[in-house]
């Protein structure tokens, strides 16, 4: 765009119009005579007259008291000026009266005929100077109708003027106008108050004054001013141009610099328009800082990974590097949330996202993918080796203590990690890869790290198809239940049956609760299939009772997640009131590293079910480092001890004292202490001789049918007395009720 000045004395089309001189038809002026004698006004007065037609009306006064008096009301069109007055005198006069009334014209009447004269009235206000020898009526009109004239179009353009000024002042764009030399002709109130230059700055280089630096290089942006001159085009600012204000503090700028001409296009000089964007350029930084970050960690999210680790990709495999994923995910962190509340969990997340990242090159990357789940990006490592050592890192800084509150509060991360190219050639194989490492990571205890293998995979989509099948199990009809029954050592009587799962799939045949139990407590089905356990298991129990069985207790294990859901205890009390069992005959069988997951909350649920009058074990114990303080606190009827170590407790002199342990402290914390996987005649003897009271294991029985259970509690107690010990050997292992396949474990 090519600016055109505006020509310089060119009244406005919105101008006021301008007053028409004396003439044909128009109205009456009057003028004013400022001193001079009475000859003089008479001489006026006649030149006037003889205008034609009286055009002119002529006042007189004689001092410029008397002019500054009359001036200031209104009708005066025009004053004739002496410059000898009895109170003033030459220029002064000239002076007061523009002062008095800026909108009258005057016209000098002088004594001299010098240029001279002429030239210091035209130069001091006056429209005119008339000399001695031109004070005929002809010459007196024409200079009276001209000054009127020339003021009319004055006035007009000083208010155009004015009417421009306000205008460039109150837009808020920046503007600057240069001559050609590249000085400031005029700059605008925006770009005063964003250059902090002031009036000072006409005159002065403009590069001085729209002193701009490029953000980036902080290099002067040479020459726009000149470049624009030359070409004689409109030049854009380059995109990150920095404004250095006077006080040497930047804003960002943007906008142009456009040649300007006058009326024969011959360029004048450029007028710059710019705008500070600092404000708007740092929130679309902040957006697009926000739309590419994990507002809690500040970390870069799952968009940002994608695209590194697509890039990443493409570079390994030009350069024929490899790369390594690391898929984070925090243990048990949801006990945290739920524990201590979704703050500390955040407070922690943003303590582990800075954990991590000091864990890795500036060249790598960490992201939070959201939750409690972190990925990482080595773009370039020469052995998967070095992805071990950054996890391994990380797993430390990990574990690692974290202070809230004055406690020390302990978390651990299990971490997958796939590598390119061996575990996937795009970006979505190996997050997917390191997902399944990062699960298996979990399956072998948690607090490690694992890499991908095909195995993995291969149990990936096993467990995955399970977990389908799992969803319609129940609905289809496809649990049951076996008992396993546990005998009193010393009477050698059943003294309660443990109520076991198992799942008739329709292709893989029968499964073990290792198969599937993992998978439904990690996909939350395991609560509603933990009530239609307990629910049969009630059922038959009563059954059995009822056909006058001598059942004294059926025992029902309980996962972690069924045991914390809020309505346990309610649902719990109502399968008991439905089937008609008495709670007393109920035993929930809870693991120790469950009821250690929140101590605290399990107190209160371990109460109330005490007061609902169920009895409580404590399964697998000696495995989950429960703390014995807690242990002490929680209503515990039982204690079931391990079958790893009643497996070598007769060989394994570590295993034989932790078994004495167990049952001395059942002894005197006046638990009931039930030994699990008796197997042999050997360990039988073992238990009987340090003074377990009872016992459960295939030495015994399989866990068999409801059927099947009803035959052995009919049997004679002296059948599981140690008198007939032998005859059992190696066991009672009636036939399950549905042939299975070997279990496989699943992770
Ligand atoms: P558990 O509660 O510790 O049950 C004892 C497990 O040991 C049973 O395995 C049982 O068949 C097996 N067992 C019994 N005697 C012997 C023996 O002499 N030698 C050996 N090697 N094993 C013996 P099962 O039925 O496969 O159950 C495994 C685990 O699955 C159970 O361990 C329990 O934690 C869980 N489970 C079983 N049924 C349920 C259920 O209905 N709900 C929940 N949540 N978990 C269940
Ligand atoms: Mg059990
Ligand atoms: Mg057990």
């Amino acid at each position: 765009m090519t600016l055109t000045a505006q020509p310089a004395l060119q009244p406005a089309s919105k101008a006021p119009p301008i007053p028409a001189a004396a003439g044909e038809n128009s109205p009456r002026l009057r003028v004013l005579l400022v001193g001079g004698t009475e000859p003089l006004r008479a001489a006026v007065r006649e030149a006037l007259a003889q205008t034609g037609r009286d055009a002119f009306d002529l006042d007189c006064v004689a001092s410029l008291a008397d002019a500054m008096e009359r001036v200031r009301s209104p009708g005066i069109m025009a004053l004739l000026v002496r410059y000898a007055l009895p109170d003033s005198q030459g220029i002064a006069t000239l002076d007061s009266l523009l002062q008095a009334a800026p909108q009258i014209p005057i016209v000098v009447l002088g004594d001299d005929l010098s240029p001279e004269s002429f030239r210091q009235a035209i130069c001091s206000g006056a429209q005119d100077y008339l000399s001695k020898g031109h004070w005929d009526s002809y010459t007196m009109a024409r200079a009276l109708n001209g000054a009127i004239g020339r003021k009319a179009v004055e006035d007009a353009l000083f208010i155009e003027k004015e009417r421009a000024q306000v205008t460039l002042n109150s837009i808020g764009d920046a503007v600057v106008s240069t001559d050609v030399d590249g000085s400031v002709t005029y700059l605008n109130k925006a770009a005063q108050e964003l250059t902090g230059w002031d009036d000072e700055a006409i005159g002065q280089p403009v590069a001085d004054v729209f002193h701009v630096l490029d953000a980036q290089t902080r290099e002067v942006i040479p020459g726009l001013v000149e470049r624009s001159m030359q070409s004689d085009v409109s030049l854009r600012l380059p995109a990150n141009s920095v404004l250095v204000q006077r006080d040497g503090r930047e804003a960002d700028i943007e906008d142009s610099i456009s040649p300007i001409h006058d009326r024969e296009g011959r360029l004048t000089g450029v007028v710059i328009v710019f705008r500070d964007v600092t404000e708007s350029h740092r929130m679309s930084r902040r957006i697009s800082h926000l739309a590419q970050h994990d507002g809690l960690t500040d970390l870069p999210n799952r968009v940002v990974f994608g695209t590194q680790l697509a890039g990443a990709i493409e570079l390994a495999r030009r350069r024929g590097g490899q790369l390594a994923v690391l898929f984070l995910d925090l243990d048990n962190f949801k006990h945290i949330n739920d524990s201590l509340g979704h703050a500390v969990g955040d407070e922690m997340l943003k303590v582990l996202a800075k954990r991590m990242g000091a864990c890795v090159r500036t060249s790598d990357m960490v992201c939070r993918l959201g939750g409690d789940e972190f990925v990482a990006l080595l773009p370039d490592i020469r052995h998967p080796e070095d992805a071990v050592r950054v996890a391994e890192h990380m797993l430390a800084e990990v574990r690692l203590p974290f202070l809230f509150d004055g406690h020390d509060l302990h978390i651990s991360v299990s971490i997958g990690i796939s590598v390119f190219p061996g575990d996937g050639g795009d970006a979505e194989t190996l997050m997917s890869n390191a997902d399944t490492a990062m699960y298996h990571a979990k399956a072998s205890g948690r607090d490690n790290c694992q890499f991908f293998s095909q195995q993995m995979k291969l149990r990936a989509v096993e467990r995955q198809s399970i977990e389908e099948d799992l969803r319609h199990a129940l609905e289809r009809d496809e649990f049951q239940l076996v008992f396993q029954p546990k005998i009193n050592l010393a009477s050698g009587q059943i003294s309660g049956a443990e109520a076991l799962i198992r799942w008739q799939h329709p292709v893989r045949g029968l499964m073990e609760p290792i198969q599937f139990i993992g998978i439904a407590e990690d996909c939350g089905l395991i609560v509603p299939i933990g009530r239609w356990a307990l629910r049969e298991a009630c059922v038959q129990a009563r059954a059995l009772i009822d056909a006058g069985q001598p059942l004294e207790q059926i025992a029902v294990n309980v996962s972690a997640a069924e045991f914390e859901s809020p309505d346990y205890v309610a649902g719990l009390v109502a399968i008991l009131r439905e089937t008609g069992l008495e709670p007393r005959r109920l035993e929930l069988e809870l693991t120790e590293s469950s009821l250690m997951r929140r101590p605290e909350a399990s107190t209160m649920t371990l109460v109330a079910l005490s007061e609902a009058g169920v009895r409580l074990a404590v399964d697998d114990f000696g495995t989950g480092y429960s703390s014995l303080s807690y242990l002490k606190h929680f209503p515990i009827d039982t204690l079931k001890i391990d079958q790893s170590f009643v497996r070598d407790v007769v060989s394994n002199g570590g295993d034989a004292a932790i078994v004495c342990a167990i049952l001395a402290m059942g002894g005197s914390l006046r638990q009931r202490v039930v030994a699990e996987g008796v197997e042999t005649r050997e360990q039988y003897d073992f238990l009987i001789a340090h003074g377990c009271a009872e016992a459960q294991g295939f030495y015994f029985s399989e866990p068999v049918a409801a059927t099947a259970l009803a035959e052995l509690l009919a049997r004679d107690p002296q059948h599981w007395g140690p008198a007939n010990a032998h005859a059992r050997e190696p066991g009672v292992k009636p036939v399950p009720p549905v042939s299975s396949p070997a279990p496989t474990a699943l992770i």
